[in-house]
């Protein structure tokens, strides 16, 4: 079959890596793409928000099955008019991807399916929602209601912090994300991503993740994209997995389709776990991103005929076959990353890291110019591996970034820490 995967991150380069090694597929288009997708699939320039331009991209190539990588697309309502035209596409609609793009829908929903979460408030006036952040105190948790590209979130220790996020979300440093804002409780305990495919009816969980969000070694610096994941998330164990689906998932679900918009696609639940109960902390309607790296490192091939389960809606008859084994994805970051960073610097060294089912560079910000790997992103590179344990993977994925020679670049080097 001819299948098109639309984005151009690490995600997507680990996605169209796992559903090449597939024998259903002929034919694989990335849109944009990056360089290192370049080396293994057709790369199509496109403009990935715009549902008619992909629609009818689709039409000429004669694909049979679409995969959208990231969330902007699925709010852009891509997935809907791709499904209207007939094409089979995995990423739910533009409704049900509200879990990720709007917050306070979020908050709606798990209130009607009795889901734990943090308790929250909403609010359109910045006055009425610093009453409130004085009547709860601190910590508290103020949020952007819309996307907000992961920077929407502010987790104020402080008074004067939840303060002035409320002024700097009502002054439009968020765009219209921050026209509304969900004032949330601050959650205690340790965080871990966990990942399912839904058709509308069936649940199928794939995997356990956890990823690194500051800047620096320790968890210090600066909030990222993710520095980092691992996976399987040791903390959630199959108690905790069953609790997290029986109480969170599967009534999220059963709300949506109740509500006529049937979940269809990848759901990231993100958990803060505490005295061994999850509670949500957010909805995403994709992949993460390192966290789908690991997850593709570990399903391998079968990721595709998943995902056809999935777009056609019959997960009821699937079934992952998993491995006992550990993956991670270490970031290399442009220096600077998060903040201001230098676009251009050459990369080198990557041609000799042998590449196999065990070991990958996933590619993120490059392109290829004159020859050479540029960076042309915050996030770069994803050293990917596999091992039969953490430890092993891990030794390996720091032995292959030694091998890269860029000193426009860094990473941590403490990735897995808190598992090992
Ligand atoms: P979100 O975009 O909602 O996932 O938030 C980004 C990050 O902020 C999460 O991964 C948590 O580390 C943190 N966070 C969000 N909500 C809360 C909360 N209610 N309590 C504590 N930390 C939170």
């Amino acid at each position: 079959m001819n299948i098109l995967i639309l984005g151009s991150g690490g995600r997507e380069h680990a996605l169209a890596w796992a559903v090449m090694q597939n024998p259903k597929c002929d034919r694989l288009i990335v849109a944009p793409g990056n360089a290192g997708i370049d080396a293994i699939a057709e790369c199509a320039d496109l403009n990935i928000l715009d549902g008619g331009q992909v629609v009818t991209f689709a039409e000429e190539n004669t694909i049979d099955f679409v995969i959208i990588g990231p969330e902007a697309p699925l709010a852009a309502g891509v997935a809907d008019r791709l499904r209207e035209a007939g094409i089979l596409t995995f990423g739910p609609s533009a409704a049900a991807a509200q879990l990720e793009s709007s917050k306070a829908f979020t908050k709606e929903i798990c209130d009607a399916a009795n889901a734990p979460t943090a308790a929250y408030a909403h609010f359109t006036k910045a006055s009425a929602a610093k009453e409130y952040i004085h009547t709860q105190g601190a910590p508290i948790v103020i949020k952007a209601d819309g996307l907000a590209a992961g920077k929407g979130v502010v987790v104020a220790m402080e008074m004067d912090t939840a303060l002035d996020a409320i002024d700097d979300m009502f002054c439009g440093e968020f765009g219209e994300a921050g026209a509304q804002v969900v004032i949330e409780e601050f959650m205690e305990g340790e965080e871990a991503s966990f990942f399912v495919l839904c058709d509308g009816k069936t649940v199928l969980p794939i995997g356990t993740a956890q990823d690194h969000k500051r800047a620096f070694d320790g968890d210090e610096g600066p909030n990222t994209g993710g520095m980092g994941a691992y996976s399987p998330a040791p903390i959630m164990t199959s108690t905790l997995i069953e609790k997290a689906l029986s109480e969170i998932i599967r009534p999220t679900m059963d709300v949506m389709a109740t509500r006529g918009m049937p979940y269809q696609g990848v759901l990231y639940a993100g958990f803060m776990i505490k005295d061994g109960q999850p509670r949500l902390v957010e909805y995403n309607a994709r992949f993460g991103d390192p966290e789908c790296q690991v997850l593709m490192m570990r399903l391998g091939a079968q990721v595709l005929d998943l995902l056809l389960a999935c777009a056609e809606q019959h997960l009821d008859s699937a079934q992952v076959n998993w491995a006992d084994d550990h993956a991670i994805s270490v970031v290399m970051a442009a220096n600077g990353y998060p903040g201001a960073y230098e676009k251009g610097s050459v990369i080198t060294g990557l041609n000799d890291i042998p590449e196999d089912s065990k070991n990958m560079v996933f590619h993120a910000g490059t392109s290829l110019k004159d020859g050479q790997i540029t960076a042309t992103g915050g996030r770069v590179l994803n050293i990917t591996t596999r091992g039969t344990s953490l430890a092993e993977a891990r030794e390996r994925a720091y032995d292959m970034v030694a091998r890269i020679d860029w000193p426009g670049g860094f990473n941590r080097k403490d990735i897995g820490w808190r598992a090992l």
